[in-house]
């Protein structure tokens, strides 16, 4: 069992440190707040003063808090008690904002791990939840069993800003899905249908579908090569139309899929017709 630090008791501290208890490590909590740790030192965590000590008592800290300037600040405090640590980041920010952050904890002494958590604080601990990490591998083998606590723990390689490069990727495809999904409630509402059975029945399990195929498309978008597979971008193109026309008879708005739409025919006037829809990504960045 090893002993592990969390800084930041907010929603997603609190599951974090709840899941290290359930499983047994010694854990310390901290926060701004001191109220937040309660709970948790009745459920027999031990309560740090300062951050100072908290950074003292792990060998795994912990930061979860709301953004990469509290981490700064958090750390400069912190300071020298850090040296010898395994500093483990699970606040949200940008792959150049994790590098950063590693220069400063390395030049402490202490090791960088950075991590993106896809999963709400209620996911903590179960196999539904995944954190991605990336920075030290060293540290990342030596404490495989703490970090597999949270969820399941992925490593991405000793670049700092992979997990967050990886985090805001998988969020992106999300949005994407989001998008789709807001669409088409909004059409089938407007024509009085059954949103509801439409999204359980139809929806879910054409998306999963389609899903199937996005492996091949991230072959083709690796290699710059796009073979269309029985349904061509010109054809997908020409659809479009159709969608866009039935949202303005319905009186939908069709804003959400307009820069989408507006892509295909782009690359359809570039002469890419005859490709797949894998192709768009050149548009969006240039291999
Ligand atoms: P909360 O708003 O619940 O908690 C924020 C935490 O940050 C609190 O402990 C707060 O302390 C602390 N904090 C804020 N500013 C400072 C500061 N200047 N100095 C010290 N502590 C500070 O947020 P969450 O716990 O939900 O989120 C924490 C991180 O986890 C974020 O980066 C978030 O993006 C990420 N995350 C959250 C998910 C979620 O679903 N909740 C999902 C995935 C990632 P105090 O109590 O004193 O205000």
């Amino acid at each position: 069992m090893s002993s592990v630090s969390v800084v930041g008791l907010g929603a997603m501290g609190s599951a974090l440190a709840d899941a290290l208890l359930a499983a047994g490590h010694t854990t310390t909590v901290w926060n701004r707040t001191p109220a937040k740790a309660e709970p948790l030192v009745e459920r027999g965590a031990l309560r740090a003063a300062t951050v100072t000590d908290a950074a003292t008592a792990g060998e795994v800290v912990v930061f979860c808090v709301l953004g990469y300037a509290d981490v700064h600040a958090l750390v400069d405090t912190a300071g020298a008690a850090l040296s010898g640590r395994v500093v483990v980041n699970l606040t949200n920010g940008s792959p150049q904002e994790a590098r950063e952050l590693a220069v400063k904890v390395r030049a402490l002494g202490a090791d960088y791990l950075d991590g993106g958590i896809m999963a709400v604080p209620p996911m903590i601990g179960s196999p539904q939840a995944l954190v991605l990490y990336s920075g030290s591998t060293a540290s990342f083998e030596a404490h495989r069993e703490v970090l597999q606590v949270f969820g399941r723990a992925v490593y991405l390689g000793d670049d700092p800003g992979q997990a967050p490069l990886h985090d805001l990727a998988l969020l992106t495809g999300m949005y994407g899905m989001f998008a789709g999904f807001l669409q088409s409630a909004a059409l089938v509402r407007s024509a009085g249908a059954d949103v509801e059975g439409f999204t359980t029945t139809l929806l879910v399990p054409w998306l999963a579908a389609m899903a199937g195929g996005l492996p091949q498309m991230a072959a083709e978008a690796a290699e710059g090569a796009y073979p269309a597979a029985g349904s061509n971008l010109a054809m997908q193109a020409a659809a479009v139309d159709t969608l866009a026309g039935l949202g303005r008879a319905q009186g939908v708005s069709t804003e959400l899929l307009a820069p989408l739409f507006a892509l295909m025919r782009r690359r359809v006037e570039d002469g890419h017709g005859e490709e797949g829809l894998a192709g768009l990504v050149e548009l969006l960045h240039r291999g």
